[in-house]
């Protein structure tokens, strides 16, 4: 069992070592565990809050930290050392600069930011109250496209995080993740299956559980990510989603080693 996608102190939302998670992980029976920091937001406009991201100055000891735990924990779990990715297509060129030089194992990239507000962060809630929401949505999903079509990523994270609050559409949440779902296959790029919404107000799974049949039948490669902002929620809902996740075909994860995939039996 693995988990692609945890943060550590380095991103000023997020409490515990990287350290401690790996234990966590290695206590929660995982085999592998992918350290997923949000990758400094240097690239990003100014936001309200500098709470976000580490500064790019600390990208270098965040990588050096990681590569250390891999060297300790070897025999016990194998560590890799990924960044969460926040993809603009405006900043598409900067951001193609820093992320070239970068030596990691995986890149997760994501949408948290539309119109300059942090669309998954608690405080700015309000916010969607001023918005139409099936264009809200529209746009959403275009830079989601955007994002798969850049090539600049392994894994799509947490791909309808724009339901978090659950300001969804009436006429639901499919015609616009269908065609993403589909590029996505195109691509044979790798989907997350983010268990964090579960215990948020929508109460499922990003993309969500009706979907793991339709992307197994796609051919759509995923891997799992708990998105744990502190050490205990490490692995958190996996057992009961893996289940899910057999029951809709799939028999392997997805995992990364400098960029290239490898396959985990589940
Ligand atoms: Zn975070
Ligand atoms: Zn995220």
């Amino acid at each position: 069992m693995l988990d692609y996608h945890v943060h550590t102190h380095y991103c000023r939302h997020a409490s515990g070592e990287a350290k401690e998670y790996v234990i966590e992980g290695i206590n929660k029976g995982l085999k592998e565990i992918g350290i997923s920091d949000h990758y400094p937001m240097c690239h990003l406009p100014q936001l309200s809050y500098d709470d976000y991201s580490m500064d790019q100055q600390e990208f270098p000891s965040y990588k050096r930290e990681v590569d250390q735990l891999k060297k300790i924990f070897n025999s016990k779990i194998d560590v890799k050392l990924g960044a969460e990715v926040d993809y603009l297509k405006a900043k598409e060129s900067t951001l193609r600069k820093n992320l070239t030089s970068e030596d990691v194992d995986f890149l997760m990239g994501v949408i948290h930011l539309l119109d300059n507000w942090i669309i998954d962060d608690p405080r700015n809630t309000h916010k969607y109250l001023e918005y139409d929401l099936n264009t809200f949505y529209s746009r959403y999903f275009d830079e989601i496209q955007n994002l798969i079509r850049s090539g600049l990523f392994d894994i799509v994270g947490h791909i309808d995080v724009i339901k978090k609050f659950n300001h969804i559409p009436d006429e639901g949440i499919e015609r616009y993740i269908m065609p993403c779902l589909e590029s996505i296959a195109d691509k044979g790029l790798c989907l997350e299956v983010n268990t964090s919404g579960i215990d948020r107000p929508v109460k499922d799974t990003y993309p969500g559980k009706k979907f793991f049949k339709i992307m197994f039948e796609m051919g759509i490669p995923i891997t799992l990510g708990s998105d744990a902002h502190k050490p205990s929620e490490v692995g958190r809902h996996f057992e009961a989603i893996l289940k899910l996740l057999k029951n809709a075909g799939y028999s392997e994860l997805i995992s990364f080693k400098n960029r290239e995939k490898e396959l985990t039996k589940i």
